[in-house]
């Protein structure tokens, strides 16, 4: 039986003790390279894992099944294997809709910015639809059809009311970086960033001094492992589980 993460870097992960707070097995951390990636996924010696950056849309092609929600984010970050068939889904979805709800932060026809378009941009992206969001901005440092400038994003959208920072800038260990400058933003109601280490980014402390709502990612870091756990196990967890874990690994952190 093999649980685990699957990625490049893993030195900073929480997984390991979430998911064995959530669960009764082991639960590895494997990082592998582009190389070992590729033969890891063919052999499919794994019983059910999960999946973080650089591999999150490169599983997909090793996949028997996907998940509606997963397919329609384009990101796979949970695979279970049943019988030699692997089947993908995405838990970030639930996380962060998690992570909105417990917050109590009202979505529906907000003005929205995005920064950053990788694989997590992709499931937020897709629960602020869901939440009914109004406008949608993704910011990005290279912008195309579908996405805008940091420029732009300073001079035609300083009215936005909800922004969410899903660009790793402000991560352990360059905890002096931020994404953007919150104070051109004065209409800004609620900071999501999904940063989790640390606990409190460059950008919630600034959000915080200017007296906007700010969240940071454990919380979804914790519920998506929970809905992973219910797929590798075929179980369903009461949502009841989440806050304690938070507060020990908040305890811990600090
Ligand atoms: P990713 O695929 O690498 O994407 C991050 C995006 O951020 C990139 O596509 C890039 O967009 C932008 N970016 C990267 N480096 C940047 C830099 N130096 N300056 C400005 N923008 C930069 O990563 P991801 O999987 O989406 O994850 C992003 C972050 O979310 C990570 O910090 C991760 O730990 C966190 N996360 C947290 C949870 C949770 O449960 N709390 C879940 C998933 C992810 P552009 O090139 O378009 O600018």
């Amino acid at each position: 039986m093999i649980y685990g993460l699957i990625g490049e870097k893993l030195g900073h992960s929480y997984s390991k003790v979430i998911h064995e707070k959530l669960a009764d097995y082991q639960y590895d951390l494997i990082p592998l390279t582009q190389e070992e990636f590729k033969k890891f996924m063919e052999e499919k010696h794994f019983t059910a894992i999960n999946v973080t950056i650089p591999y999150k849309q490169k599983v997909i092609p090793y996949l028997n099944e996907l998940d509606p929600v997963a397919k329609s984010i384009g990101a796979v970050n949970t695979i279970v294997n049943r019988k030699g068939k692997l089947t993908g889904y995405n838990t970030d979805f639930y996380g962060f809709e998690y992570m909105i709800k417990k917050n109590h932060i009202a979505i529906e026809g907000k003005k929205c910015l995005i920064l950053g378009n990788g694989g997590a941009a992709k499931a937020v992206i897709a629960v602020l639809k869901h939440l009914n969001a109004g406008k949608l901005f993704v910011v990005s440092r290279t912008p195309s059809e579908d996405t805008i400038s940091y420029k732009d994003c300073y001079l035609e959208h300083k009215d936005a009311e909800i922004i969410v920072n899903t660009t790793p800038l402000g991560m352990y260990p360059n905890i002096d970086a931020s994404p953007i400058d919150l104070a051109a933003f004065t209409n800004c109601e609620a900071v999501l960033d999904l940063i989790y280490n640390p606990t409190k980014t460059k950008l919630a402390l600034q959000a915080e001094a200017l007296g906007i709502n700010a969240v940071t990612g454990l919380l979804m870091l914790i519920a998506q492992a929970k809905q992973a756990v219910e797929y590798f196990l075929d179980c369903k967890i009461d949502d009841s589980v989440i806050e304690p874990i938070y507060q020990e690994l908040i305890a811990q952190i600090k």
